[in-house]
């Protein structure tokens, strides 16, 4: 029996695509790892969908808007369109439990470490875990996606990502192979980061 569902990789976004900045919502104030767009559009090439996951509790302390959130995820678009590159789609958490924003004060299950927004992006893009990736900076980020059976990556590099061209393959376990080396080699790991292992 064919299964249709599809490897897919998750980003984190601040201090995983771009460097992190507290509470970034200003175009004027983001700016790229070194690579990053690069290493977004090999994964575009490898065929997989490329879905960010982001918590932006920024919106529960009152510091910015949802609208300024989106306008941020559309200049990345943007900027990754000049490259022939892009985002899938973007999926980000604005609650935090104890904030001043009552409208986003909630025990969000969508908020990293809970795996809402991973389990939203599995329903709308069909997607494999088991076939699937996430990188980001924090245990946070990885935990979700190791409860849900992906095999997880520690942020790449502390400075930039570097993308090394492999070959492309498109189903079954050579696509998984190549997607981890893909996402292995899109950065200089940290001597204390270990590539595609499973947190315990
Ligand atoms: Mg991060």
């Amino acid at each position: 029996m064919s299964d249709a569902r599809q490897p897919a990789v998750f980003l984190d976004r601040d201090g995983t695509l771009n460097k992190e900045v507290n509470y970034l919502h200003k175009v004027e104030n983001f700016e790229w790892v070194p690579g990053a767009p690069e290493a977004v559009k090999r994964l575009n090439e490898l065929g997989v969908p490329v879905l960010v996951v982001t918590n932006q509790s920024g919106v529960a302390r009152g510091y910015f808007e949802e609208e300024d959130v989106e306008q941020l995820h559309a200049f990345m678009e943007e900027e990754l369109g000049k490259i022939g590159a892009t985002i899938d789609a973007f999926y980000y958490c604005p609650y935090h439990p104890n904030r001043e924003v009552e409208e986003y004060r909630a025990l969000s299950h969508c908020r990293k470490p809970n795996p809402g927004m991973f389990e939203e992006a599995i329903r709308e893009w069909s997607v494999d875990p088991a076939r699937s990736f996430v990188v980001g900076d924090k245990h946070s980020d990885l935990l979700p996606g190791n409860e849900l059976g992906m095999t997880t990556a520690t942020r790449c590099t502390t400075t930039s990502w570097t993308v090394f061209p492999r070959p492309l393959t498109s189903s079954g376990e050579k696509s998984r192979a190549s997607t981890l080396r893909a996402v292995e080699s899109a950065g200089d790991a940290r001597d204390d980061a270990v590539p595609g292992t499973r947190l315990q």
